[in-house]
């Protein structure tokens, strides 16, 4: 019999468990360790953050689902990994705590053969002063910052119908920022709904990022074919913008968001101010914080993770210019270098180096987009590595699976749509996700699978998109016919 205790159960932790469940022997435990009582289908947010969609439609309680397919769920959050285990219990293990209204606080080492850490970022709000709900801006990031979100935007919508004006600004919250998709169809969907409750007369809208360029998304930009010709993704997201009069301020550091005034400073290293009456702004990601002690209990988290918390895996991760960056320096297996039974998949693991190309102001102020974490490849990542984990628990010889963002896709559908007859939707998929000189020496990309469309049909896809992937998390029969 064997334990494989996962981290975490967002997009790559939930595909995990649910494959080792459906792999391995009925004899062998599939251990969930998350601090939430829910999935949420975090792409979805965003209708929940326009009041389109409640938190109730983007959340599904995990207990029930667990409990049905024969995974252990301990509401919890990690705190630290015991790899060699401790003095107290020789076996690799983690201390969890549990987040359960009736054993708040409580402590357990779980054991483990082999540990995936799917723990998704941190979200970083206090790297800049006055950033986020608990300060003077909105998310969208989690179910409830994004219901938090939906009243304040429909409270100046009533303003707004009473003849009010409104500025609202969308973006990216500091310059190391990633995940600017979410701020792009955020700023989107905001727009759409401005003009389908008939204010749109009445406000300004501007999206604020820490991009070079519009259309950067932290992956250096695309060209994308689109109508037979190639576009790169800055005219692209510009003329989108210009049609639909959203303003744009980009190459930013936020650097203070005070309760109606955000600071920035640009690139040139100038100092800015702008105000707002809604501000939905993206924090920086780090890792969640887990912590590793070796057996004697000497600190041994700098081994296992990167100085921003994200975990190291097998990636290429020697300091070397933008120039020298390869698609190969990305990982493959997502094994740690240091204990061969511990993954990090989706968000949790350490990237080697961005994707866009990074830019300093002159005092050395970073403002260029993180690369970005998408869950079509946090989901397969999830997948390949239950799959080695799968096939070394039953003996099965043969090399890890892989999953390099190297060799995978990304799709962005940003949807602004109401009901099926209107909406629109700017639809974008690359492949691969790092460009990739040697193969595509041209764009760095395969034109064949790097596309982009506007129109209605994004908008049903993307309806389908959240449909397929909400009955695919429920694990309902036939789950695994829907792709990742
Ligand atoms: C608003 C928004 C919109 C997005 N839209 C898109 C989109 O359209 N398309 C797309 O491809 N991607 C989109 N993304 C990105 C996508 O959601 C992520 O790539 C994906 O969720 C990453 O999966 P993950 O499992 O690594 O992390 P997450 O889904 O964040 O899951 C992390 C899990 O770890 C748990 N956890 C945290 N700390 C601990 C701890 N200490 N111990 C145990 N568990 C812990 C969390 O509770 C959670 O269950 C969007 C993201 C956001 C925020």
């Amino acid at each position: 019999m064997a334990r494989v205790v996962i981290l975490g159960a967002g997009v790559s932790g939930h595909t995990a468990a649910a494959f080792l469940r459906r792999w391995l022997d009925a004899a062998d435990e599939v251990v969930v360790v998350s601090p939430k009582p829910d999935y949420n289908w975090l792409p979805s947010n965003i209708w929940v953050g326009l009041g389109r969609m409640q938190p109730k439609d983007v959340l599904i309680p995990l207990a029930p689902i667990y409990k049905r397919h024969g995974i252990i769920f301990k509401q919890a959050k990690a705190l630290s990994l015991y790899p060699e285990g401790s003095d107290g219990l020789a076996q690799p293990h983690v201390k969890i705590e549990s987040t359960l209204p009736e054993s708040a606080g409580q402590q357990e080492l779980v054991t483990y053969d082999f540990l995936i850490n799917a723990t998704g970022p941190r979200l970083n709000f206090g790297a800049t002063e006055g950033l986020g709900p608990a300060g003077h801006s909105l998310s969208v990031c989690t179910a409830d910052h994004a219901q938090e979100a939906a009243h304040t935007f429909l409270d100046h919508v009533a303003a707004m119908k009473r003849g009010e004006r409104r500025r609202f600004v969308v973006g990216t919250g500091h310059g190391t920022c990633t995940c600017e998709g979410a701020a792009f169809e955020y700023v989107v969907n905001l727009e759409f709904e401005l003009r389908r409750h008939k204010v749109r007369e009445q406000a300004e809208v501007v999206y604020l990022s820490n991009e070079y360029e519009l259309g950067d998304f932290g992956m250096g930009g695309a060209h994308i074919r689109r109508n037979g010709y190639i576009t790169p993704t800055n005219i692209f997201t510009e003329s989108l913008f210009a049609e639909r009069g959203i303003e744009w301020i980009i190459r930013s550091h936020v650097t203070k968001v005070e309760p109606t005034r955000i600071l920035y400073q640009t690139l040139s290293g100038e100092e800015y101010e702008l105000t707002f009456d809604m501000a939905m702004l993206l924090p920086p990601f780090s890792g969640v914080g887990l912590e590793a002690f070796d057996k004697s209990g000497i600190n041994i988290s700098s081994r296992l993770f990167a100085p921003n918390g994200f975990m190291r895996v097998d990636a290429e991760y020697s300091v070397k210019p933008y120039e020298q960056w390869k698609a190969s320096d990305w990982p493959r297996t997502y094994q740690t270098p240091e204990y061969s039974n511990i993954f990090a998949a989706g968000i949790a693991f350490a990237p080697p180096h961005a994707m866009s190309q990074p830019h300093y102001t002159a005092s050395g102020v970073p403002i260029f987009a993180a690369p970005p974490r998408t869950g079509m490849p946090s989901a397969m990542i999830g997948k390949a590595v239950a799959h080695t984990i799968a096939d070394r628990i039953r003996g099965v010889e043969r090399a890890p699976h892989m999953a390099s963002m190297s060799e995978l896709g990304a799709a962005c559908v940003a949807s602004a749509g109401a009901d099926l007859r209107h909406g629109s939707a700017a639809s974008m998929t690359v492949f691969p996700i790092v460009k990739d000189y040697d193969r595509y020496p041209e764009y760095g990309r395969d034109l064949n699978y790097t596309v982009g469309e506007i129109g209605l049909a994004g908008h049903w896809l993307k309806l389908l998109l959240h449909y397929l992937f909400m009955y695919k998390a429920r694990l309902l029969p036939g789950w695994t016919l829907i792709p990742e």
